[in-house]
């Protein structure tokens, strides 16, 4: 049973912030996280503030080459946006394989963000294309970068006044690739054993930008940033991509638990960041050469 909570329901941004500010509440959205928390391990008398009123908070604006998604656009907004095939189809990747189709509808990008877990599916193709957040709160905005939002297990730079606003990121340059792939136990509602994003970028045969992003394989999503600059400067060889790959299986740091062990999951990065980087260099249209 869940255990009994106050529940605030502001109508508009500020009001809410205002709330934010003054009431010690959390920002409820999707609650997919956090009701499951509450009826696991909640004690009675929290307080939440619904962000569902909040119609600002949701949706998808696409801007020449730039893409501002809200804080409360849920995965299946996501699937439902045209255009996003384009602007990150790693994450519609991702979304085609969170979940099943009624946490979608309720799940929401700041929630998977927010809440920090090392397996949140949508921060590695998040991560793979440089996404900003904007964070909100009643003393003003700030944005900043994705990656150094993420702190460590389950901790992140949000303030408990702050609401995250938006997501934002420039689409993927013409010449580029940009790949998901989550290892799970089975296909749907799974948990994310291993979860991989990478962008490649390829200018006249050589690559000149990559992204690797891992999920599930340390205590926080990250960039395998050594193993993305083994990539930088030249063709894309199987010796070169394997390297990455090997570098990247090195940078994690996974725990063995009921669905995997660390050993299983440190060759499962070597193998799923070899495969992806392939596919990369095939799709952005170069040729491989050894
Ligand atoms: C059956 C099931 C299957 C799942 N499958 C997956 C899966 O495949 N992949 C995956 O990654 N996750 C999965 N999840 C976890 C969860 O659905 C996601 O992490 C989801 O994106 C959380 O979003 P939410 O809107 O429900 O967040 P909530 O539970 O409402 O909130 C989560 C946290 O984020 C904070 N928060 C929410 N919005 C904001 C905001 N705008 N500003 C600041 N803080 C905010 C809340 O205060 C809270 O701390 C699953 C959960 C369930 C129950």
């Amino acid at each position: 049973m869940l255990p009994s909570f106050e529940l605030l329901e502001p109508h508009s941004l500020d009001e809410a912030l205002k709330m934010l500010a003054t009431s010690e509440a959390t920002p409820l959205a999707g609650g997919t996280n956090l009701l499951p928390d509450l009826r696991a391990h909640g004690r009675a008398g929290r307080r939440f503030i619904s962000l569902a009123a909040l119609d600002q908070l949701r949706g998808v604006e696409h801007k020449g080459n730039r893409v501002i998604m809200g804080g409360s656009t849920t995965l299946n907004d996501i699937l439902r946006d045209p255009l996003m095939p384009k602007a990150a189809p790693s994450l519609v990747s991702m979304a085609k394989v969170f979940a099943g189709t009624m946490i979608r509808n309720a799940a929401t990008i700041a929630g998977n963000i927010c809440y920090g877990s090392p397996s949140a599916d949508a921060i590695p193709p998040l991560l793979s294309v440089d996404a900003e957040v904007t964070l909100t709160s009643a003393a003003g905005e700030r944005t900043l970068p994705l990656d150094s939002f993420l702190l460590g297990y389950k901790k992140t730079a949000h303030q408990p006044d702050e609401l995250l606003k938006t997501v934002a990121w420039t689409i993927p340059a013409a010449d580029s690739a940009n790949l998901f792939y989550k290892l799970g136990r089975r296909r749907g509602d799974a948990i994310t054993v291993v979860g991989v994003a990478v962008t490649v970028v390829i200018e006249s045969g050589s690559c000149s930008k990559a992204r690797i992003a891992l999920g599930s394989v340390a205590p926080t999503v990250f960039r395998a940033k050594e193993a993305e600059n083994i990539l930088i400067g030249g063709p894309l060889t199987a010796a070169t991509i394997d390297q990455a790959a090997l570098t990247a299986a090195q940078a994690s740091r996974p725990i063995d638990d009921i669905r995997a062990s660390a050993e299983y999951r440190r060759h499962a990065v070597h193998m799923l960041v070899r495969r992806l980087l392939t596919q990369a260099w095939q799709t952005s249209g170069a040729k491989q050469h050894d």
